[in-house]
């Protein structure tokens, strides 16, 4: 059955979706105001051009419309075959002519968005493996390409920014790193405080604090730069933040 709005009642699980797809919107409004020679330019993320971003983001929806339809019909399909397959699909994307990077780019994200919108109720809790093998509900996909569009709308360098992402997105981020940093141990002796809410992570009797507005302390956490951030107990000097993926 084909419907014309998502099938899940779940109020949580369709703000989620709303998230995931104004981030695509944004994302996409984001590579339109490239030129086509503009895509050539670096990006933010070392080693990687404007294209090998779009290839990437295609690339992954893709990926996520094979996990609901995993979660649709009981039929294993990895999100890729392994982590190098993933590498050389997005090293081969971004050779792709700018027209057929962006439909790449399009077509992905109208074919993952249907694939979610008719996803019955009771198949958003059939588990799935993300490409790291982590087992999750079908649900947490929609987290998985909401963090993907927002972070990589930025790192396309032309003008986004990390107070362009919506505060419910940067607070899960910060959430999801630094209890990353947490299960690894790579954050002792850390505290991360954001000045603008009342959130803080990390060691209680850290001897280094990172403070700062949550756009600027998230932009630190994904290891995007220190601008905007303050740090106590270092005599001034801001640290790298410890390796999120
Ligand atoms: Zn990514």
């Amino acid at each position: 059955m084909v419907a014309r709005h998502d099938l899940t009642t779940d109020p949580g699980l369709q703000a989620q979706l709303l998230q995931a797809r104004r981030g695509t919107a944004f994302f996409a409004r984001k590579l339109n105001e490239l030129t086509d020679a503009q895509l050539d330019g670096d990006s933010l993320l070392p080693g990687w051009s404007r294209r090998h971003i779009a290839a990437h983001i295609g690339y992954n929806a893709r990926a996520i419309a094979r996990l609901i339809e995993w979660a649709a019909t009981g039929v294993e399909t990895p999100m890729y075959p392994s982590v190098a397959v993933r590498d050389e699909e997005i090293e081969f994307g971004a050779t792709l002519s700018p027209i057929a990077l962006r439909n790449l780019f399009d077509h992905s994200a109208v074919h993952l968005s249907v694939e979610w919108r008719d996803l019955p109720d009771d198949a958003w809790h059939h588990t799935v493996r993300t490409v790291q093998g982590r087992d999750v509900p079908a649900s947490e996909t929609v987290w998985m390409r909401s963090r993907e569009v927002w972070v990589h709308a930025v790192d396309l360098d032309n003008g986004a920014t990390f107070a362009d992402i919506p505060e419910p997105v940067l607070e899960r981020l910060l959430k999801d790193i630094t209890g990353a940093w947490h299960t690894r141990g790579t954050d002792k002796g850390l505290q991360v405080r954001v000045t603008d809410s009342d959130l803080t992570f990390g060691d209680p009797d850290a001897a280094v604090v990172i403070t700062g507005p949550l756009p600027a302390v998230v932009q630190w956490a994904t290891g995007r730069g220190t601008h905007g951030v303050g740090a106590d107990g270092t005599a001034g000097q801001v640290p790298a933040a410890p390796k999120w993926i």
